[in-house]
């Protein structure tokens, strides 16, 4: 068995067709999910590049693989590069005998994270031209040759490869032939727990109608069509050589995107924050020989489950302990879900962030900035203070009730909100393998300021 991780760079879950959004963004995605399954509630590692990919390739929590900082902004992004120690999914392929090939360009960061060359025998970066010079971010058309050409070259071969795609990140500019929708259609309106009209998976009605809004919003789902038609490029190289019925395909993405919603109004278009916007991922699972009795998941998933899922898929051993667990079970109705709570974490601005999700209720703490005094006067000095008010100190938001996370009703349910406190901090013991990265002394190390656009 090969197989594909296709991930789509901030590619909401909530935006393919397949997990309900109301427009046809993903019809390739969706032939996938048809084939075997689809998860609507995964949580990304952080809502940073770097980061997530990390977690995506070892498996392993941000606070165990301790990169806790997109390398793009940070200037002593050396302290914060992956322990050399730690596995990646391309090493552990490698070291079983399978042709390994990455055509993504991580490596870019200005740290060049050495995690994502680590065990590939074929490499290629399409954002570095031959002179090396790193260009912007290229889309899907300009290196699918690569990867087609790759496939037609190594057929005969097992293989794991990794494919990313940007397109889905900004600007949200698709070319022509993507450019599908102009107005609201296809939107289902509902009213939100705090009783403000809202268009599903979009934000608020008076928001997303704004011209500008709406012309990104629709920008953004022509770009998840874009990328859609590229994951339908591979599906139709892998058929016309013949090895469709021995590949195996996940397609996922390392973070969301904030459309015109999130508790903190003034904050759009762009990920940061732990809100349901950016920490919703897909996940499409596509095995040959499985028996997908499950196409549509709710359980909590977590990137965490990649890897382990990838061992399973291709029956590999992993050398080292995994936070995650395989996603087979659940496909194949032996299992109904993974976890009864999962975590997360990431940063909104200079405010750290955490939060447990179960599948009612989600609580998240943002913890208080004063560590950051120095950065937090330069962030006040270049105007972003005003960009990002603080959040209130916990949320906790009723799942089925209000998806948007609007209501916060931790003063309204205390005792609940204490509950899930603990289960927090429980969940957070039991999973920490070490001292806790976000631990004072650690925080004074990190510098946020660019690392929030990626
Ligand atoms: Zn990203």
């Amino acid at each position: 068995m090969n197989l594909i991780l296709i991930a789509i760079d901030a590619c909401r879950g909530d935006h393919l067709h397949c997990n309900g959004y109301p427009r046809e963004t993903s019809p390739c995605i969706d032939q996938l999910a048809a084939e075997g399954s689809t998860f609507t509630d995964v949580t990304p590692a952080w809502p940073y590049t770097a980061i997530s990919y990390t977690s995506m390739i070892t498996g392993w929590y941000p606070f165990n693989h301790k990169m806790i900082a997109n390398p793009h902004g940070v200037h002593n992004a050396n302290d914060f590069l992956l322990d050399e120690t730690i596995w990646s999914i391309a090493q552990v392929a490698l070291d079983a005998g399978y042709r390994t090939a990455s055509f993504d360009s991580l490596l870019s960061f200005w740290s060049h994270s050495k995690q994502f060359v680590r065990g590939y025998q074929h490499l290629f970066n399409p954002t570095t031209d031959s002179k090396g010079v790193s260009k912007s971010q290229l889309p899907a058309e300009a290196y699918i040759g690569e990867i087609t050409h790759w496939l037609e070259r190594f057929k005969d071969e097992k293989f794991f490869m990794f494919v990313h795609y940007w397109d889905t990140h900004q600007p949200f500019v698709p070319p022509e032939r993507f450019k599908r929708w102009t107005g609201t259609e296809g939107w289902k309106l509902r009213t939100a727990a705090d009783g403000v009209e809202v268009y599903e998976g979009v934000g608020p009605k008076a928001k997303a109608e704004e011209p500008k809004n709406l012309e990104t919003i629709n920008g953004y789902d022509g770009e998840v069509l874009h990328a859609d038609h590229y994951v339908g490029e591979i599906v139709k190289c892998l058929k016309a050589q013949g090895i469709y019925d021995d590949t195996a395909i996940i397609v996922t993405a390392d973070h969301g995107e904030l459309m015109v919603e999130g508790p903190v109004d003034s904050v759009k278009f762009c990920m940061t924050g732990t809100w349901h916007p950016t920490m919703n991922i897909p996940l499409v699972v596509r095995v040959p020989g499985i028996d997908a009795k499950v196409k549509t998941s709710k359980a909590l998933m977590h990137h965490v489950d990649i890897a382990p899922t990838l061992c399973d898929v291709l029956g590999l051993e992993w050398p080292d302990v995994l936070d995650g667990e395989s996603v087979l079970p659940i496909m194949r109705g032996e299992k109904d879900k993974l976890r009864d709570a999962v975590i997360g974490m990431g940063t909104y601005g200079h405010v750290p962030q955490r939060f447990i999700k179960t599948a009612d209720h989600k609580f998240m703490v943002n913890l208080r900035p004063e560590p950051y005094a120095e950065q937090l006067e330069r962030l006040m000095k270049t105007g972003w203070r005003i960009l990002w008010p603080d959040p209130p100190k916990v949320e906790l938001t009723d799942r089925k009730t209000d998806p948007e996370e609007r209501k916060n009703l931790a003063e309204e349910r205390p005792d609940l909100a204490k509950k899930m406190a603990q289960l927090l901090d429980e969940e957070l013991k039991a999973k920490m393998r070490g001292p806790d990265p976000f631990r004072p002394e650690m925080r004074e190390r990190i510098w946020m300021g660019e690392s929030l656009w990626n």
